[in-house]
């Protein structure tokens, strides 16, 4: 942790890039530890294929987010994402990557323009028909309501969240800015995150094949770990809130 912060004091260009197990502190599963989400719900079927291909899929869909979103509804930021919103605070931080779509780096205060969102955002959503926006909370009180499959009010198009699903696209833009900004890093800091969901994970081996230093934190082992210069074995949030305490 003292290695890391000199890292952090010492860096021109640092580049933190995140992933579900920096929110598990705030009470959100990830996907793949022991009680995570995908012990509890098939992502085979929550694909994007699925979703626009029927208002069968598209109704499972939205079962699975009455019982999965009120959790990203109600939580808070903890110490990590404080932490990555103090390093930018300090002219530590050049940019948030994240692979979240729960909304807590800006929650954190961290500012929307610094954090990169590579599988979209689950507390918005839009009309795939007509573009209309609307939140999250909107549509979940239409479900409240009775509606089993949210429509656009104006054009009766389909309404979907912000969030990449399974074998959709990724955003064309965000991918391009995170590619730059990874190649850009002299220092680039991966906390909570698998590093196994491409191409998401290409962007540490961008990081790293353009010369930043490659530091790791996270609770089990990753891919890429014997390609790192630090790994840290521990808690997002206390690696980070030590990383803060020691740049004072
Ligand atoms: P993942 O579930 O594959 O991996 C999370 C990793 O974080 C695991 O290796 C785990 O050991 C580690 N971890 C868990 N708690 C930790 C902690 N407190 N401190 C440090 N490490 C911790 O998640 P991923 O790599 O982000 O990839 C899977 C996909 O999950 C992403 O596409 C993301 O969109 C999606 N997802 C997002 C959320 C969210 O927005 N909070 C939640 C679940 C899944």
């Amino acid at each position: 942790m003292e290695r890391l912060a000199g890292l952090f004091a010492r860096a021109c260009h640092a580049v933190v890039f995140t992933g579900a197990g920096v929110s598990t502190e705030s009470g959100i599963p990830d996907f793949r530890s022991p009680g995570g989400v995908w012990d509890r719900y098939d992502p085979g079927e929550l694909t994007w294929q699925n979703f626009i291909g029927s208002v069968a899929g598209r109704r499972r869909y939205w079962e699975v987010g009455r019982a999965t979103y009120p959790v990203i509804r109600g939580a808070r930021p903890n110490a990590a994402h404080r932490g990555i919103a103090e390093l930018y605070r300090r002219g530590r931080l050049a940019w948030c990557i994240t692979q979240n779509i729960d909304n807590l780096h800006q929650d954190a205060g961290l500012p929307p323009e610094r954090v990169i969102e590579l599988h979209g955002n689950a507390t918005r959503a839009r009309c795939l028909g007509c573009g209309a926006a609307f939140s999250r909370d909107e549509i979940h009180a239409w479900l409240d309501a009775g509606a089993e499959v949210p429509q656009c009010p104006a054009c009766g198009g389909i309404v979907k969240p912000l969030t990449v699903l399974f074998g959709e696209a990724m955003p064309a833009e965000a991918m391009a800015l995170a590619e730059r900004e990874s190649c850009a890093a002299d220092l680039f800091v991966v906390v909570g995150s698998s590093l196994v969901v491409y191409p998401a994970a290409s962007m540490p081996l961008h990081a790293k094949r353009a010369g930043a230093t490659l530091v790791i934190v996270n609770l089990t082992e990753t891919p890429f770990d014997a390609r790192a210069d630090l790994v840290l074995r521990a808690r997002a949030g206390e690696v980070l809130d030590a990383v803060v305490t020691r740049l004072e």
